[in-house]
């Protein structure tokens, strides 16, 4: 996979550090430790789970032990911005609830970051995905 193809999910994650840690400037070196050690790795698995049909499998989170991996499909970076980060912040809420449940990871995500994870009807596949107004609020290019 290429570099720039993996760029816009490790980017989103790299944004989402710098704002939760923006957030809580108090946290505790632990829970710093904990969202910087956060990294996108690409995973073969998920493809091949893509292939036998699962149209929904773009990333999960707890395939290896001990690493605070985000695993994501080679597919992810063909997602429009708003799923991209819905997703990585899904996953970065499943992290913290210790890879709880599907609504425990997005209610860490609303109570925590302030974003709601939202499933629109007009998804058929019923991604993850952000607000646009919201991705620009802490994705966006800032104005000085
Ligand atoms: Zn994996
Ligand atoms: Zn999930």
């Amino acid at each position: 996979m290429a570099d720039q193809q993996r760029s816009k999910a490790a980017k989103i994650l790299e944004q989402t550090q710098k704002n939760f840690i923006k957030m809580y400037p108090k946290m505790t070196d632990l829970v710093k430790y904990a969202i910087l050690s956060i990294e996108i790795r690409v995973c073969p698995e998920i493809d091949r789970d893509r292939k036998r049909g699962n149209k929904r499998a773009f990333a999960h989170t707890g395939h290896v032990v001990n690493k605070n991996y985000i695993c994501v499909s080679k597919y992810i970076n063909t997602l429009c911005d708003t799923k991209i980060a819905g997703i990585i912040l899904h996953e970065v809420g499943h992290i913290f609830t210790g890879c709880g449940s599907e609504p425990e990871a997005d209610k860490w995500v609303k109570d925590i970051l302030g974003i709601t994870i939202r499933y629109p009807g007009s998804d058929p596949l019923q991604l993850q995905t952000i607000h646009h107004r919201t991705y620009k609020k802490y994705y966006g290019r800032k104005k000085r």
